[in-house]
């Protein structure tokens, strides 16, 4: 951070961050980096909040990306439209609690909000990052993954709905009693160009039983009055 969101912080003048700054590396003292090394829950057993981590990999199933930053450090990105203001705090809120003393920040580009953390294990936790697009390479999911899975889908659907679906407004028109009616329903559509996360998808909808369909080759609908009920009731609004 800067020194001056620094004082800030600290209610101490500029000069005194800066002057207890200078003393800090004359002495050869290590950057404040500890944040960088919290323990990880594949390597180091430390405890890993699954509710949070299956919806925070549902997110990055759908707009995600895991870049590597300096001194062998991996950012993890996701990016969600500026509008849903709510779900974007919720991120935050999500890698705060899949990586304890994490700080998330955010960036805008045109249209997106990017929220980022920094952390040595995100490949132990998302082993499927690698080159190249997602829809491009296989992913696989590893054997933990689709346990933490299966004990959260609701979780799971949130993150791959909220990120890579839309609910949205379906009419249709109906002869009744020698008369044209209109007839509004909502569905959800889930949209991705994977063919193994369209499946995870499924899988998740039928753990939860919720009622789909394949509209085409990277759409899967949920239109079913009760199913989308039942979906609603799981995911909520994108907001
Ligand atoms: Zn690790």
């Amino acid at each position: 951070m800067s020194d001056q969101d620094n004082a800030v912080l600290h209610g101490v003048a500029v000069k005194t961050i800066r002057r207890w700054r200078r003393l800090y590396q004359r002495r050869g003292l290590p950057r404040g980096q500890a944040h960088l090394g919290a323990p990880c829950p594949r390597c180091d057993t430390a405890p890993l909040d699954e509710g949070a981590y299956a919806e925070l990999f549902g997110w990055y199933l759908g707009d995600g990306h895991i870049s590597l930053g300096r001194r062998g450090v991996y950012n993890l990105h996701i990016y969600n439209d500026v509008q849903y203001t709510e779900d974007n705090d919720h991120i935050k809120e999500l890698m705060r609690r899949v990586k304890p003393m994490g700080r998330p920040h955010t960036r805008l580009v045109p249209g997106c909000v990017v929220t980022t953390v920094s952390w040595k294990h995100w490949p132990c936790l998302f082993p499927q990052h690698g080159p190249g697009r997602k829809h491009e390479r296989r992913l696989g999911m590893a054997d933990w993954q689709r346990e933490v899975v299966a004990a959260h889908p609701g979780d799971f659907l949130r993150g791959l709905f909220h990120s890579d679906g839309a609910r949205v407004r379906n009419w249709t028109t109906r002869m009744v009693a020698g008369e044209q009616k209109r007839y509004d329903y909502p569905r959800w559509q889930f949209v991705n160009m994977s063919p193994e996360i369209l499946e995870w998808c499924c899988q998740a909808l039928d753990l939860v039983e919720v009622a789909w369909r394949r509209s085409n080759h990277k759409t899967i609908s949920v239109s079913r009055r009760d199913a989308v009920a039942r979906l609603d009731a799981l995911i909520g609004a994108k907001r």
